[in-house]
């Protein structure tokens, strides 16, 4: 027997309309790439989608026809956010910090039909023009006074706008149709396409609007740090829409003081972003410590690596704020876990709760987590033993975009994750490494980013990398490698008495070695994969 509901399907058009009718007024704040700041509401992006929604259509894109953006955090890319995949169109964005060929590799892939950029990527896309062979327009997403003379034909986003109104009624169909595309940033072989779907966008916003998920509400202001080119900016430009929060969106400016700036300016009370920027953010500020009292922020919500304890604690003790560790993928949309306390844990110390923080948190609704052995035997929820972590839910991916081959899931619809983590018996998920990063020395696993976070806990360590590299003995051993804080000295066996009160003593790094910088992918995270690289040939002082 079928209930007798009606079957209104979950599409994205159905957010920008009900935020356009029921928080018309909230703000939205964006800078831009022309220096200018813009003030605008959900009403006025409403309206704004529609015409852009019928210059698509002017433009002759069809369903399901891919639309790429090469953008920043901006109002005209939240615009796109709405209008692409309102019209019925798959939104695809494009991170521009990726390699030159892996963006023309990437956008040939997806065969994007036009291509709506930034005018400050104008130098990046000029050597990739005549190579787009799918791209039948390219839209600079400005107005007539700004627009790159060096694109030929270039056509102007204000202008497409200018052209149309906003009578306009959003068409229906399908909530499984398409709605977004994003590529994982590929730290081996090429990119994989991520394909969300109308159905699970909705859904992964309502999590994000949940009180234990990220607790995202009408009373927040919100500065979305995370770029919209990344995992659909972690789902919050919808999920903002869902209960009328104030976004703040920075444009180019992600540096610490741009981001406290315009926290300050703009009284946000949370914001998303990956730890190496809250890094920066905590190091301005404690720089600047007048700056911090102005503040409203309240939560900071921080995933895509792990967030280092000493970071949480930092966040906690100088800017009054909550850390909310997050833990998924491309993907997974991204939310897979997110690390809130429960009411048994009020009694706990501060450094208690760091603990709990600093793992990755529990899953929320409609996300199954479970870890298993080499052999794909399921392991014991007890906190202690470690497996490959795997994923399954209706925001999980199913495929990659054009890969029919490629089988990712398992018989009963498990989606391995590449991760291994170990998960508490309250269901808390620690995450202990990349399946390609821990360390397995003498059949044992290290967990390299365990060290890491201890290592970055001394005060004169500013970040650090651990790596396994090959030990005659042991197979494998840690090395370290870190950035020293300006002004500050610690030697090697300082740094190692400081983690051996804090790790095993089989865990410590064989030998540490400091530098200047350490690489980092597109998306921010450590490229393990150039420093292993980089010391291929290095001898452990333990192994001569
Ligand atoms: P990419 O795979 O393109 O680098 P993703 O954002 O999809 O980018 O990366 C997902 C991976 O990032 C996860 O599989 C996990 O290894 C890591 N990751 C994400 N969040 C966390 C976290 N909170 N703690 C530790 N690792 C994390």
């Amino acid at each position: 027997m079928q209930g007798l509901m009606q079957d209104r399907q979950l599409l994205i058009s159905t957010l920008i309309e009900y935020a356009g009718l029921n928080h018309s007024n909230v703000e939205i704040v964006s800078q831009t790439c022309e220096g200018v700041e813009v003030r605008s509401n959900y009403a006025n992006l409403r309206s704004r989608s529609k015409k852009l929604a019928k210059a698509l259509l002017a433009l002759g894109i069809n369903t399901g026809d891919r639309v790429g953006t090469l953008a920043w955090n901006t109002f005209r890319h939240q615009e796109l956010y709405f209008a692409v995949p309102g019209m019925g169109a798959v939104l695809h964005t494009i991170n521009p910090r990726l390699f030159a060929d892996q963006i023309e590799y990437i956008i040939q892939h997806a065969e994007d039909t036009v291509l709506f950029f930034d005018i400050s990527f104008t130098a990046l896309l000029l050597p990739l023009l005549s190579k787009l062979t799918h791209v039948q327009a390219f839209i600079a997403m400005t107005d007539r006074e700004h627009l790159p003379a060096e694109i030929p034909d270039c056509l102007c986003y204000e202008d497409l706008l200018n052209a149309q109104d906003d009578v306009y009624d959003w068409p229906q169909f399908q909530e499984t149709q398409a709605a977004s595309l994003c590529y994982t940033s590929g730290t081996t072989g090429q990119p994989k396409g991520v394909l969300y779907s109308h159905r699970s966008t909705v859904l992964h916003a309502f999590t994000v609007c949940t009180v234990d998920g990220l607790q995202l509400s009408r009373q927040d202001s919100v500065l979305l740090v995370v770029p919209m080119f990344h995992v659909n900016a972690w789902g919050f430009p919808y999920a903002a829409a869902m209960c009328g929060a104030k976004l703040c969106l920075p444009g180019l400016g992600l540096d610490g003081e741009s981001i406290c700036e315009l926290a300050n300016n703009e009284q946000c009370t949370m914001s998303i972003g990956v730890p190496t920027v809250w890094l920066g953010f905590m190091n301005y500020l404690e720089s600047a410590p007048d700056r911090a009292k102005t503040l409203k922020l309240n939560r900071i919500v921080m995933g895509g690596s792990a967030a280092p304890r000493a970071l949480i604690d930092r966040i906690h003790t100088h800017l009054g704020a909550k850390t909310i560790h997050a833990w998924g993928m491309t993907e997974t949309s991204p939310m897979g876990t997110i690390g809130n306390l429960l009411p048994e844990h009020q009694h706990l110390s501060q450094q208690q709760k760091f603990d709990l923080q600093a793992k990755q948190g529990r899953v929320i609704y409609g996300v199954e987590i479970r870890i298993v052995d080499d052999e794909g035997k399921i392991l014991a929820r007890d906190g202690i033993v470690a497996g490959h972590l795997q994923v399954r839910g209706p925001w999980i991916a199913n495929a990659y975009f054009k890969m029919p081959d490629h089988d990712v899931l398992d018989k009963d619809g498990w989606f391995s994750t590449g991760d291994i983590a170990c998960i508490s018996a309250q269901g808390y998920l620690q995450i202990t490494d990349r399946s390609k990063d821990v360390i397995k020395s003498g059949g044992e696993w290290i967990s390299s980013i365990d060290l890491e976070n201890t290592a970055v806990a001394h005060p004169a360590i500013l970040e650090a990398a651990v790596v396994g590299l090959h030990h005659s003995k042991w197979q494998e051993r840690p090395l370290l490698v870190a950035i020293k804080r300006p002004d500050t000295e610690v030697t090697q066996d300082e740094l190692k008495d400081f983690l051996a009160c804090h790790v095993a003593k089989w865990w410590l790094p064989d030998d540490i070695v400091f530098v200047d910088s350490l690489p980092h992918t597109a998306t921010g995270k450590l490229q393990k994969n150039v420093l292993r690289e980089q010391f291929k040939d290095f001898v452990f002082s333990t192994d001569q």
